[in-house]
């Protein structure tokens, strides 16, 4: 069933590629992102976690402000496929409610801690109206901190027209990241890619 499968890819003819982050908002790093995307005028989509949506609801509303897209990322970020449906449930309900407090709207994507997945998360996730959003860059791992170098060029290797890249602005250190971003958007933009948001990558 296509509507339950992972997106990573969108196919599209125009140069065109979304840029997500993972796991914030972060005092530091979300805001470092939030100015590489205004200098660079593009989108991104912040998969934010609950319980740093609660931690900091002025960089969720920081973000939301400058035209970026949240989306859900669950209540505490756990494998889904280890709890029981009910408790996934309660994971995507509570995050939703947070989005919907910083957007009055609801999120239209979301995205798996760890990449968990079944087909019950992910008939839930269709349930709840969810697009369920993977990444075609996953062997930058940026969430280990593998070096710049290595997230840049994994990164840039699985770009092309109609590409989600995953990257993460919360938990731990994300200098290495941000620095990447910073070089992958330069590179992108003076490329002619446009940097828009998830939603506007599937509304194509
Ligand atoms: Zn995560």
């Amino acid at each position: 069933m296509a509507e339950q499968s992972i997106i990573e890819q969108v196919s599209v003819q125009e140069k065109v590629v979304a840029f997500t982050f993972d796991d914030g908002p972060h005092p530091v790093y979300t805001p470092q992102v939030l100015d590489i995307f205004r200098r660079a005028g593009g989108h991104a989509t912040f998969f934010m976690i609950g319980e740093e949506m609660e931690a900091h609801p002025d960089i969720a509303a920081e973000v939301h402000r400058a035209g970026h897209e949240i989306a859900n990322h669950t209540y505490t970020h756990p494998n889904l496929t280890e709890l029981t449906l009910e408790e996934a449930g309660e994971e995507l309900r509570r995050a939703e409610q947070l989005v919907q407090k910083v957007t009055g709207g609801s999120a239209r994507s979301f995205r798996p801690p760890y990449f968990g997945v079944n087909d019950d998360i992910l008939a839930l996730a269709a349930e709840r109206g969810y697009r369920t959003i993977g990444a075609a860059n996953g062997a930058a791992r940026d969430w280990d901190n593998p070096g710049t170098q290595h997230i840049v060029e994994h990164s840039r290797s699985a770009v092309k027209p109609g590409s989600v890249l995953i990257f993460h602005d919360g938990y731990g250190d994300r200098s290495q990241t941000v620095e990447a971003v910073r070089v992958l958007v330069e590179e992108l933009t003076a490329d002619g890619y446009r940097l828009v948001t998830v939603s506007e990558l599937l509304d194509m």
